[in-house]
C-alpha cells in the first residue's frame, strides 16, 4: 500500500516544542495542550504569541529541526516500509519548511524518500492516510480517501464526542505500534476478500 503519512503530531512532536517556547515568550507556565488551538489556552495573548511564533519560524525555518520525534514513529515507519508498503510523508507545513523538513527526516533516522507539502492532501494519492488533525481526516474522507486518526491530547475529545454523538466513527490509533497493525489487518482483509 501507498500510506499518506502526516509530520507533525505524527511523527514530530511539534505542539510540544512549540508550547514551550510560547510559555517562555509569555512568562507563564505551559499550558495544556488539550484542543486543536490549545494556544488560545494562553488567553488573550494567546493568539498573539501565536502569530509571533510562525514569524519566529518564518526568519528562522531551521526551528523545525528541533523538534523531538513522536515515540516509536521511525521504527513504525521502517516496520511498514518492511513489509513491502511505500511512505509518502504529506505535511501542511508550508513549503519554506521543506528543507529543514527533509533534513529532520533524515536525522531522526526516517530514511525519507518522498515529502509533499500541500494542504489537499487527497490528491497525492495514498491507499490510506495517517493524521493527527480531524478536519483533514473528515476532508480526506470526504474525498473517498481511506484515513485513521492518530489520536492525541488535542484531538481525542473531539473524537469521543463524535462517537459518544453517534454521528460518526472515525477509525484511529493511539500509537505507532497499533498502526503498524492496523496496516497489516487492513491488508489482510483485502487479501482474504
Ligand atoms: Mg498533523
Amino acid at each position: 500500500m501507498i500510506l499518506g503519512i502526516d509530520i507533525d503530531g505524527v511523527c514530530a512532536e511539534f505542539a510540544d516544542s512549540c508550547n514551550f517556547w510560547l510559555a517562555e515568550r509569555l512568562d507563564m507556565d505551559p499550558q495544556p495542550i488539550d484542543r486543536w488551538d490549545w494556544y488560545e489556552n494562553y488567553g488573550s495573548e494567546g493568539p498573539r504569541a501565536w502569530r509571533e511564533f510562525w514569524r519566529m519560524t518564518e526568519a528562522d525555518p531551521d526551528w523545525m529541526g528541533l523538534v523531538p520525534p513522536v515515540p516509536g514513529a521511525a521504527e513504525g515507519v521502517h516496520a511498514l516500509e518492511d513489509a513491502g508498503h511505500e511512505v509518502i510523508y504529506v505535511t501542511a507545513r508550508n513549503p519554506r519548511y521543506q528543507e529543514a523538513t527533509w533534513e529532520w527526516l533524515e536525522g531522526e533516522g526516517f530514511v525519507p524518500k518522498h515529502l509533499i507539502h500541500t494542504k489537499d492532501k487527497h490528491l497525492v494519492e495514498c491507499d490510506l492516510y495517517l493524521d493527527d488533525s480531524v478536519g483533514n481526516i473528515d476532508s480526506l474522507r470526504e474525498n473517498d480517501c481511506n484515513a485513521v486518526l492518530f489520536i492525541r491530547e488535542w484531538n481525542e475529545g473531539t473524537w469521543w464526542s463524535r462517537m459518544l454523538r453517534g454521528v460518526d466513527y472515525i477509525p484511529s490509533v493511539r500509537s505507532w505500534d497499533q498502526f503498524v497493525w492496523f496496516v497489516g489487518s487492513m491488508e489482510a482483509l483485502a487479501h482474504a476478500r
